[in-house]
């Protein structure tokens, strides 16, 4: 079985690592040259990760790695995979454009999936000529550390495709759930709310950073407070998810918090910034409050 990754970022570098630790020969392409070379320090600095654990030997990191090979143009990647997982960046077009590509360029039979966090499945598929085949792989981050995958069945997903994908994910040792395909599926459609809630009880002064955070980590046990967990997904990826639920279900309760807005369009990201809630420096895991929110 031959599997290709598409994108090799935060999630893509991870989805290549698990397919190739369980056996799977992995074509992992991205149209930047540099994101596969972090890619493959990454998965390299991971997998020394579960050698240090005792879950994996010198001998198998040598294997896996030995299973990834990379490429910078879709079409040469996919051909002859039987299942391509895209994990390019969220944005809707950007999507369409490789789904179309990609159906271009597989064999008739391949399965298309999307690790997309929001964007609609079914609005996928309609680009390729084989929306029956298309369905959302939602794997969560880390990849090789978290057991979920959102299986996210479009409109028009045929029962064989959704149950390939529940086999695929189980060989992978992951826990597959098979939901539908309505705006920000599960996952995100209980989660987002929650993040913004969280802002907004900062944003109206309800409490302070640190003492939001806690009281979930500690009332509801939450191994990460909603904000700190923000900055870690991104505080744009946060904003652009919430789109999605404001748009797709025209519902005011959606509506983005306006200082997640504000922090975005301050360039204020979360952890791939420097800052968000909290700022971080590089080498260091101590959680200090963002300057703006100590009291
Ligand atoms: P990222 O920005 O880290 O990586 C995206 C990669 O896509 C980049 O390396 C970019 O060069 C590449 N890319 C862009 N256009 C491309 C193209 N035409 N062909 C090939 N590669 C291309 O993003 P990410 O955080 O890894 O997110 C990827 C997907 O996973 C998104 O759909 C996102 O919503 C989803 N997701 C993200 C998370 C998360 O926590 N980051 C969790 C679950 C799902």
């Amino acid at each position: 079985m031959k599997v290709s990754v598409i994108g090799a970022g935060t999630m893509g570098n991870g989805i290549a690592h698990v397919f190739a630790m369980k056996g799977f020969e992995v074509n992992l392409v991205d149209v930047s040259q540099q994101q596969i070379d972090k890619a493959l320090a990454t998965i390299s600095k991971n997998l020394d990760r579960q050698i240090a654990k005792n879950s994996m030997t010198e001998d198998e990191k040598r294997s896996t790695l030995s299973r990834i090979k990379t490429f910078n143009v879709v079409g040469d990647g996919v051909k002859d995979s039987d299942l391509i997982v895209e994990a390019a960046t969220e944005n809707v077009d950007l999507k369409l454009m490789i789904f179309s590509q990609l159906d271009g360029a597989a064999k008739p039979e391949a399965i298309l999936a999307s690790n997309t966090s929001s964007i609609s499945i079914t609005k996928i598929g309609a680009a390729t000529k084989r929306p029956d085949k298309v369905i959302g792989m939602h794997f969560m981050n880390p990849v090789p550390v978290m057991k979920l995958v959102e299986v996210i069945r479009g409109y028009a997903t045929s029962d064989e495709t959704a149950k390939t994908v529940m086999d695929f994910s189980k060989k992978l040792d992951k826990v597959p759930v098979e939901v539908n395909d309505y705006p920000g599926f599960v996952a995100n459609r209980i989660l987002m709310p929650m993040i913004n809630e969280a802002i907004y009880t900062l944003y109206e002064g309800v409490a302070g950073v640190e003492e939001i955070d806690t009281v979930m980590k500690l009332g509801m046990a939450h191994p990460m407070g909603p904000l700190q967990l923000a900055d870690f997904i991104g505080l744009d990826v946060c904003l652009a998810i919430l789109k999605v639920l404001y748009n797709g279900m025209g519902n005011q309760k959606y509506a983005p918090c306006p200082l997640l807005v504000n922090m975005v369009t301050a360039g204020h990201l979360g952890v791939k910034s420097g800052n968000g809630f909290y700022k971080y420096t590089a080498g260091s895991k101590d959680l200090i409050v963002a300057d703006r929110f100590k009291k």
